[in-house]
């Protein structure tokens, strides 16, 4: 992993010191057959202990004729099960650009069964799962555009979780660091002048003399602090909401709470689902 793009504080994990983060884990949107309480309880339903670790089973109990529990979850309101699975998604996300850059084709997309798409839980079954890796620090991750709790994806069909995964995941490409800066700068350097009173992509205002450092709030990747346990799977600054995505072309963004270069694959213990303030 690129652990150096922060020297010693990419690993840190710290993050309890600042008490529970605000992530109001969305619900799976479908009907879910499983097979007993065990099945279920690795399902990325409400895992909202505030703590990062996993709830339990939220089964309703009834069993069906097989024995299966069967638990009916929340859609977007109106939603069918059949628009979920393959779409069409809204307008806004209709022919989208990804965290990564590529703009969405509604012609040219796979299925959810041709890329195995998988909740997290289930994805850490398969062989070609990375820990950590998810749709939230995807290359073709659409974040939420509507408050509704989910996005949608450059290469896939349909409604896509921020803790979701499939078999082709793409990581986002590490921006390079910036002419004439060296890599230690980078987390208390000034961001360029587009960004120093920029607006967050849900409208917040910079004020860079009301920062914290990366260290305060423990800034790492993603991929790591989901792999470690830090983070729950589908958190990244791409989808938080003090996010202000990038404005030059160098693949590098900022923070509307943390000072210095900030990237959509990194995270850190002060983040906040872009759906809360949509
Ligand atoms: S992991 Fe798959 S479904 Fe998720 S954003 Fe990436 S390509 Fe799309
Ligand atoms: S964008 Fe969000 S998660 Fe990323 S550094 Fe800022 S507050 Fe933290």
């Amino acid at each position: 992993m690129k652990d150096l793009k922060y020297g010693g504080m990419s690993k840190n994990k710290s993050w309890r010191r600042h008490g529970p983060n605000r992530d109001t884990w969305s619900r799976r949107s479908y009907l879910v057959a499983t097979v007993g309480v065990a099945a279920l309880s690795g399902c990325s339903g409400d895992t909202g202990n505030g703590d990062g670790t996993a709830a339990p089973d939220e089964g309703d109990g009834e069993d069906d004729e097989n024995g299966e529990d069967e638990e009916e979850e929340e859609r977007p309101e109106g939603v069918s099960a059949e628009e979920f699975e393959s779409g069409p998604v809204p307008d806004a996300y209709l022919s989208a650009t990804s965290l990564g850059g590529e703009q969405r084709d509604p012609d040219g997309l796979r299925t959810k069964s041709d890329v195995s798409f998988s909740e997290y839980e289930d994805a850490r079954e398969m062989e070609a799962h990375q820990p950590g890796t998810c749709c939230a620090n995807c290359a073709d991750y659409i974040p939420d555009k509507d408050g509704d709790g989910f996005g949608a994806c450059a290469e896939v069909e349909g409604y896509v979780g921020r803790e979701d995964w499939c078999t082709i995941y793409e990581s986002l490409p590490e921006p390079e660091v910036p002419e004439g800066m060296s890599e230690d700068e980078l987390a208390t350097a000034e961001v360029p002048e587009p960004y120093r009173t920029a607006s967050s992509q849900v409208g917040e205002t910079r004020d860079p003399e009301n920062l914290s450092s990366h260290e305060d709030v423990d800034l790492m990747e993603s991929v790591d602090a989901i792999e470690e346990g830090v983070a729950r799977p589908g958190q990244s600054c791409g989808n938080c909401a003090e996010f202000v995505p990038d404005k030059n072309g160098d693949t590098w963004g900022a923070c509307a709470k943390v000072e210095g270069y900030i990237a959509a694959e990194d995270w850190c213990a002060i983040w906040e689902h872009v759906s809360e303030e949509l």
